[in-house]
C-alpha cells in the first residue's frame, strides 16, 4: 500500500528549484510564525479590565496623558466574530490584519448594539472621513472636536462581548474584541457584512481594490506578510478561544468573569473565586529521518488537502517528557522506533488552534537490518536499488500506519522533498492545490513543520 522510497524519487515530474524561490519560502532565519513576546502587559492589566474602562479612559484627556506616560502611542483593535477574524486581502496571496482605531471600533459596536447611546447623544454619525491617521490617540483627539463628547456622556457598553489585551508592539497597545453571534443577529448576515464593510472601508484605511474578509486565522495565516502581525493575531485568537471555553468555573460551575484585561477569568461565586489563566497544551512535532538521514518520515491526515504531507506530531501526555512523547507518538502513528539518544530540540512555536505550544524536534529512526527491501544507503543521496552486497547496509524501517489517526505515512527521499520546496503550500484546510501540489506539498510558512522539513532537506551530508 505504502509507496516506497524508490517510487517517490523516480517519479520526479516536477522541475522547479531555483535558489531564489527556495529562500523565499524558507524560514530558517526567521522567528517562529505566530510568536509574540507579550511584553509590558502589566501596566494595562492593572489599569483596565473591561471595554467600558478602556473606552471611558480614551475619552478623557487626563487618562490619555497617563497612557502616554506609560509610553503607549496608540491603541489598535482586532475584531473577531463567530466566523473568524476580520482581515484585509491585499492581493490574492497576501493578507494583513485589520487594525481598527477606537473610533472605528465604536461605530461597529454601535451598529451591533454592543454599545448604546441615549437620544441626546449624536454618536452614530457617518464615517469620520477626516481622520487620516492610524494613530488612535490622534483619532480620538480629532474626533473630540466633533462628536465624541457625546460618547463620554452617554455611552453604555454591553459587556456581553469579550475583550482582551493582546500586548504591546512598538509602543502601540493591541486589543481584541469578540462579537458574539447575538451581536450580529440583529440583521441578516449579508446586511451586517455590508454595513461592517461600509464602516471600515474608509479611504484612510483601505486602498482601492483591497477587500476585507472574515475567516478563521488558520485559513489565512500563511498569507500574512509580517511576522509581528502574525504574532499579534495569533495571540488574539488564542485569548479569545480561552474566554469562549471558560465561561463557567471548573470547580463549582458558577459563571466566570474576565479579569486583568482579559488575561485571566475568575469565578463570580463569593465562596469560590477560583482564577483560571489561559491553558497551553504541549505538543511535539518531530522530523524523523532514516538512520542515514537521507529519508524523512512524513504523513498526512485524511481531512488535509490532496498532496499535503507533514512531520508527525502529537500531544504530550501526563507523566511524559517531550522527548518521550516524540518516541511514543512516532511509534503509535507509524510503527517506527526512534533511537532515544537521537532526539534533539530544534525550535518551538505557539499554535493557537486553539491553545498548543508546538515543540519541534529532530530524531533518527533506530537502525534496522532485517525489515524491508528499500535500502537506506549512507554513501549516496540516490535511491539505491539494492545493488550492493555490503553487510553495512541499513534498511528503511517498516511503516505500520495507525489509520485512525493518519491516512498515509511514507519515507521520502531528501532530493524528492528538496525539489518541491519552491511550492509555497499552505496550512489552510481549505487550500486548493495546483497540479504540482496535488502530487506532494508540505505545509505553508506559518507552520513549524515547514521549518523542520526545509532545514533537513537543505542539509548536505
Ligand atoms: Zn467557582
Amino acid at each position: 500500500m505504502s509507496l516506497n522510497a524508490a517510487d517517490t524519487t523516480t517519479n520526479n515530474t516536477t522541475t522547479i528549484t531555483t535558489e531564489d524561490k527556495e529562500s523565499a519560502v524558507s524560514r530558517c532565519d526567521s522567528p517562529p510564525w505566530y510568536s509574540h513576546p507579550g511584553i509590558e502587559r502589566c501596566h494595562v492589566q492593572n489599569k483596565f479590565n473591561t471595554l467600558s474602562d478602556l473606552l471611558t479612559c480614551y475619552q478623557n484627556a487626563e487618562e490619555q496623558q497617563r497612557i502616554q506616560d506609560h509610553k503607549s502611542t496608540g491603541i489598535k483593535f482586532i475584531l473577531i466574530s463567530s466566523k473568524g477574524m476580520w482581515h484585509e486581502n491585499v492581493s490574492a496571496t497576501i493578507s494583513s490584519p485589520l487594525y481598527l482605531t477606537t473610533v472605528q471600533l465604536m461605530k461597529i459596536l454601535l451598529m451591533t448594539k454592543t454599545i448604546s447611546v441615549d437620544d441626546s447623544g449624536n454618536s452614530n454619525s457617518n464615517s469620520n472621513s477626516n481622520s487620516n491617521s492610524n494613530n488612535c490617540n490622534n483619532d480620538i483627539i480629532n474626533n473630540q472636536d466633533d462628536d465624541s463628547h457625546d460618547y463620554k456622556q452617554h455611552i453604555t457598553v454591553n459587556e456581553d462581548h469579550i475583550t482582551s489585551y493582546i500586548g504591546k508592539y512598538e509602543d502601540v497597545d493591541y486589543w481584541v474584541v469578540y462579537l458574539k453571534d447575538g451581536n450580529m443577529k440583529e440583521k441578516d448576515d449579508a446586511e451586517s457584512h455590508y454595513e461592517l464593510k461600509s464602516i471600515m472601508s474608509t479611504p484612510t484605511m483601505f486602498t482601492a481594490g483591497r477587500k476585507i474578509q472574515c475567516k478563521p486565522l488558520r485559513e489565512f495565516g500563511d498569507s500574512l506578510e509580517n511576522a509581528h502581525d502574525s504574532g499579534i493575531v495569533a495571540t488574539a485568537n488564542g485569548l479569545i478561544e480561552f474566554h469562549k471555553s471558560h465561561g463557567y468555573c471548573s470547580r463549582c460551575g458558577s459563571p466566570t468573569e474576565s479579569t486583568k484585561a482579559g488575561g485571566s477569568r475568575r469565578c463570580t461565586r463569593d465562596t469560590c473565586r477560583t482564577t483560571v489563566y489561559p491553558r497551553i497544551d504541549s505538543a511535539t512535532i518531530m522530523l524523523v529521518t532514516s538512520p542515514c538521514e537521507n529519508y524523512a518520515l512524513l504523513g498526512r491526515k485524511k481531512n488535509w488537502p490532496v498532496g499535503r504531507y507533514s512531520a508527525l506530531a502529537g500531544f504530550c501526555e501526563v507523566g511524559e517528557t517531550l522527548e518521550e512523547c516524540c518516541q511514543r507518538e512516532t511509534l503509535e502513528e507509524s510503527g517506527v522506533r526512534i533511537d532515544p539518544v537521537s532526539v534533539r530540540f530544534e525550535l518551538s512555536q505557539p499554535w493557537p488552534f486553539p491553545r498548543s505550544l508546538m515543540v519541534g524536534f529532530r530524531a533518527r529512526a533506530a537502525t534496522t537490518t532485517t525489515a524491508r527491501s528499500t535500502i537506506c544507503n549512507k554513501n549516496t543521496e540516490e535511491s539505491s536499488s539494492s545493488s550492493s552486497s555490503s553487510s553495512s547496509l541499513e534498511f528503511l524501517p517498516e511503516i505500520t500506519i495507525d489509520t485512525n489517526e493518519m491516512e498515509d505515512i511514507r519515507w521520502f527521499h531528501k532530493r524528492f522533498v528538496k525539489e518541491r520546496l519552491s511550492l509555497v503550500g499552505s496550512t489552510a484546510l481549505s487550500f486548493q492545490p495546483n497540479d504540482d501540489e496535488k502530487e506532494f506539498h508540505i505545509p505553508g510558512k506559518a507552520s513549524l513543520a515547514r521549518y523542520l522539513i526545509t532545514k533537513w532537506a537543505k542539509e548536505n551530508r
